[in-house]
């Protein structure tokens, strides 16, 4: 080393050596944030610091959160700021099972949601179908069947009345039967003649005819005519569906089927910058199980999408049916038929040897289980998974839960095994009441969706809508978590009271415990320095009404990401005063 080059070297060191200690000392001002959000109630779900005043955004994360002076201090010349005029800022909602493809399409359908009698329907059929002279089919979803009792099934001539001209096809809101008009059935070719399919029914009247009521497969015949949707107009609906979702406070969805084959349209919206929803989405793999296809395509989403946005690497299956038509698979007989228990959809050692090949591979799992069997199924195949790649930490999930054996709750916490649950699902109108109760008897329906029992095992519940089955909008399913009744308070103590959830515990179910279902607790789920910026802020404070007035929250604002994707028309900032730094 040349002298020159030593004494260099000897004033580097001696600038470093003496600068150092000045530099950890002076604390220089942070950099200014974007964007402060003060005066609110900012519950953060983080059992740290429960509670906070302000919060400071930078970029898409969080920079500060705090009292208002602890905040104060990032302010600069061009910091927006938002006085949030007291309300209550939370994460921003995840709902943990969605279809989102499909509720997506529906949105700009024909909505039956709510119709409570055939004047009503027919009103909205025909007002859609004046407003959209240029759609070939009208279709439509949401109708329910006590409005047709006695039979509990619609007429074709009911929207032959109002459509005779354009075929008309319209879900039950569980998707189980269909409701077609003559031009719909005549453009299927269904008459007296055709025959049932399999697993399928074509409802018919005294002579013979078919009424327009399909039954499960029997739909079939009907929606293979009608035109599939193109692809502009699923981009249109992707749309449609982040907007509702934003509007009622969702920042994430965890798609469980029915959205994987349209990964390239999530990417052609996140490409073009237009996503204001972060996406995890599941492969959905039936029986008999992998293929080496299937294995191609669900690693390739995995390599592929692995950012804030969108995330492969689940897989999706099902296990059984559901209660209330007996084909959800169940330990014992069912109580209102002990000649029937229901069915696995699975071999069991094909679905075991599938669980534990996709967890070699380090894929989360997601299982339809209803059933106390399923449910109990669901968890052999996690535990021999585990044991036998000796993995840990898979997160590995069982969805709905419906009903589960009491040897089986405890589980869930001690495998790590995630609950993902739906607590409108667990809403007690009479179908859940009289029907699904009934058909299990009172000692399974005493453990009808288990929430605080898992929970006080120590398990980690996610909760979700299952979206178009329900409404998408979480504030009736957090309603429901609190009270396990009806917004008529039926039954009066509740249904299970037991298993009702407090408001903390229900929002964390939503928000941090999502988070960590889907492997995102670090940069998701709690208000934190360093989080993503996906907050909300509602018109109400959760914790100071009654918990049967929250099912009726408005969403203020939601932020995704820092940026704000929804802003209710009736959201007014306080005017706030700007200050020279
Ligand atoms: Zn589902």
């Amino acid at each position: 080393m040349s002298s020159g080059k030593a004494k260099l070297l000897a004033c580097l060191i001696s600038i470093l050596f003496f600068s150092l200690p000045a530099l950890a000392t002076s604390n220089p001002p942070a950099q200014p944030a974007d964007l402060i959000i003060t005066n609110a109630r900012i519950y953060t779900v983080n059992a740290e610091q429960k509670w906070a005043e302000a919060i400071a955004i930078r970029g898409d994360r969080i920079a500060a959160v705090g009292s208002r002076k602890e905040v104060e201090p990032l302010r600069g010349p061009a910091t927006k700021v938002i006085d949030a005029g007291g309300r209550l800022l939370l994460p921003g909602f995840t709902d943990c099972h969605i279809h989102f493809m499909e509720g997506s399409v529906n949105l700009t359908r024909v909505d039956l949601n709510g119709a409570t009698t055939v004047a009503e329907i027919q009103k909205r059929v025909k007002a859609y179908a004046d407003a959209h002279p240029h759609e070939l089919w009208i279709r439509g979803m949401g109708w329910t069947y006590p409005i047709f009792a006695p039979s509990g099934l619609p007429d074709k001539k009911i929207l032959d009345e109002v459509v005779p001209d354009r075929p008309v096809y319209l879900e039950a809101f569980d998707g189980h039967s269909k409701w077609a008009n003559s031009k719909a059935l005549a453009m299927a070719g269904i008459d007296r003649n055709t025959p049932d399919p399999p697993n399928g029914q074509i409802v018919r009247d005294a002579n013979g005819d078919p009424t327009g009521a399909l039954k499960e497969a029997g739909g079939e015949l009907v929606a293979s005519k009608a035109p599939k949707p193109t692809r502009s107009q699923r981009l249109e609906a992707l749309r449609r569906g982040m907007r509702e979702a934003n509007r009622v406070g969702l920042v994430r969805v965890h798609s469980a089927g029915g959205d994987f084959e349209y990964l390239d349209l999530y990417n052609e919206l996140h490409k073009r910058g237009e996503l204001t929803l972060r996406f995890y989405i599941a492969y959905f793999l039936d029986p008999p199980g992998l293929t080496p296809d299937a294995i191609a395509k669900i690693e390739g989403a995995r390599r592929a999408y692995q950012g804030d946005w969108i995330e492969g690497g689940a897989v999706k299956t099902m296990l059984d049916g559901v209660i209330e038509s007996h084909t959800a698979a169940m330990l014992a007989p069912y109580s209102d038929d002990p000649s029937q228990t229901g069915k696995l959809f699975w071999d069991p050692d094909k679905y075991r040897a599938t669980v534990a090949d996709l967890d070699a591979r380090g894929l989360q799992v997601f299982t339809h289980a209803i059933g106390d069997k399923a449910v109990r199924l669901g968890l052999d195949a996690y535990q021999n998974a585990a044991e036998t790649n000796r993995t840990h930490d898979a997160r590995h999930r069982i969805e709905h839960i419906e009903t589960s054996a009491a040897d089986d709750i405890a589980r869930f916490g001690k495998l790590g095994v995630i609950a993902s649950m739906q607590p409108l699902h667990a809403y007690p109108d009479d179908d859940t009441l009289y029907v699904w109760a009934r058909n299990i008897g009172p000692d399974r329906a005493g453990r009808a969706w288990v929430w605080r029992s898992i929970e006080q095992k120590n398990g980690v519940i996610a909760f979700g809508s299952d979206w178009p089955v329900v409404t998408l909008n979480p504030w009736p399913g957090v309603q429901t978590a609190l009270t396990r009744q009806t917004d008529e308070g039926n039954p009066p103590g509740g249904f299970v009271p037991r298993e009702r959830l407090s408001l903390e515990d229900t929002i964390r179910a939503y928000t941090l415990g999502a988070a960590f279902a889907g492997h995102r607790e670090k940069p998701e789920g709690s208000i934190e320095v360093g989080k993503l910026a996906d907050l909300i802020l509602l018109d109400h404070d959760l914790f100071k009404i009654e918990p049967s007035e929250i099912g009726k929250t408005k969403v203020l604002l939601t932020m995704v990401g820092g940026k704000i994707v929804y802003e209710s028309p009736r959201w007014k900032s306080p005017p706030t005063k700007t200050r020279k730094p």
